[in-house]
């Protein structure tokens, strides 16, 4: 069965379409600069990128490049062969626990749920409907990056703000990442062979975040009511004195928009660094010696430090942590950063093992006393699981 997985933003649109249940990749690419000027496409097929420029004005057009590539590439023959499209949505706040078809109620309340993600939900919404309306006969998936998060105790989701905010505006913790959360906690609930277990997944790309996971269940991660809290990204500050905000507001002008945007865009690694966001850029100065580099490298590996031992301590310990995305996968320095700095409970890097990038492996020692694993993430195949059952659920295969 043939079955797409679709991540579309503002003015992207990746897709990857999968042969199911064997997960096999058939084609993957990514539209890009979308409603801008200069908009192009790559499409992976056969071990081969090809990059076309075109102009996509919106995201139909896009849809309509994509279909024209699966038919003249001999993916499909007809559209129709295509049972199920699964779109992500970032948010489904705790309306949504799980993957669910999506109908007109569905389409409503992701919508409705666009004042807590106001840039990604009408992303997602344009993306379903461009698809829907090249594929009307196939099974289409919302997945939430929420979903998996909703485990989350109360005494875990909750803030202690004025209980009000909670009733009348929502505000608790979200979290966010769910897919990939999901998907390498399974992983390593495989590799260890067994189901009842505590992970700690650390998720570290562009936005980062960590999970703590017992017996497959979130219990609480480090993204809250956006997904700028928890450690420090790429742009995003993570956890900070929510008065600094109010202070600076007083003592330079700036209103609400001008914070989010330096809280979003201009913090984390490029603002302490003042450089970059980009962690192989702050790798290099760092090692030439750029003090605020240096700064921004332990800053980082410290927060994610502290989130470990937390989760560690509300588990009540650990079978293995995880690294993820961008950084964990890639950036051997970080994961050793890291790792270094949790030897009080026993932990033991393999510098040799550690000296990957991009590929699933141990990175600890056999006497340490909790393995520490690289597992490059794969939320696409996340998405197509979900889509494929619930196409033949829908389709009563
Ligand atoms: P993601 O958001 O998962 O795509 O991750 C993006 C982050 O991964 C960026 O900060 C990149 O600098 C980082 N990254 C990717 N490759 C490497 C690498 N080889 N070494 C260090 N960091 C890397």
């Amino acid at each position: 069965m043939k079955i797409l997985a679709v991540n579309a933003g503002s003015s992207s649109l990746k897709f990857q379409m999968y042969e199911m249940p064997e997960e096999k990749v058939l084609i993957s690419g990514v539209f890009e600069r979308i409603g801008i000027d200069n908009s192009f496409y790559t499409i992976k097929l056969n071990g081969e990128k090809i990059r076309k420029d075109v102009e996509l004005s919106n995201h139909s057009v896009a849809v309509g490049f994509l279909t024209k590539e699966l038919l003249e590439n001999n993916i499909v023959d007809s559209l129709d062969e295509i049972k199920g499209v699964g779109h992500r949505v970032v948010q489904g706040a705790d309306k949504f626990d799980r993957t669910v078809i999506v109908d007109e109620n569905v389409e409503k309340m992701i919508s409705d749920l666009s004042c807590l993600a106001p840039l990604h939900n009408p992303a997602a919404l344009v993306g379903i409907k461009a698809f829907k309306e090249f594929m009307p006969n196939a099974t289409h998936t919302a997945v939430f990056d929420t979903a998996f998060h909703q485990t989350m105790p109360e005494v875990a989701y909750m803030y202690a703000l004025p209980y009000e905010w909670y009733k009348d505006y929502s505000v608790r913790k979200y979290g966010a990442h769910g897919t990939s959360h999901k998907y390498v906690s399974l992983r390593a609930r495989e590799i260890l062979g067994k189901d009842d277990s505590k992970i700690i997944v650390c998720h570290l790309g562009n936005g980062g975040s960590i999970s703590a996971v017992v017996n497959g269940k979130c219990i609480d991660t480090s993204m809250g009511f956006t997904p700028n809290a928890g450690v420090i990204m790429g742009t995003r500050c993570g956890d900070i004195d929510a008065s600094i905000i109010p202070y600076i507001m007083n003592v330079t002008g700036m209103n609400a928009n001008d914070i989010d945007t330096a809280i979003n865009k201009k913090s984390g690694l490029l603002g302490i660094s003042g450089i970059s966001s980009d962690s192989r850029d702050i790798e290099i100065n760092a090692e030439n010696g750029n003090k605020r580099c240096i700064l921004a490298q332990e800053m980082f590996s410290r927060r994610v430090v502290e989130y470990i031992a937390k989760y560690y301590v509300l588990m009540g310990g650990a079978d293995a942590i995880c690294f993820t995305a961008g950084i964990g996968e890639n950036s051997i320095s970080t994961r050793k950063s890291i790792i270094d700095k949790l030897g009080v409970l026993g932990i033991k890097l393999d510098e040799n093992a550690n000296n990957i990038r991009g590929e699933e492996k141990l990175i600890t020692t056999s006497d340490s006393k909790i393995p520490c694993y690289v597992i490059p993430t794969n939320e696409e195949v996340m998405i197509a699981r979900d889509t494929y059952n619930l196409a033949m659920e829908e389709k009563n295969v």
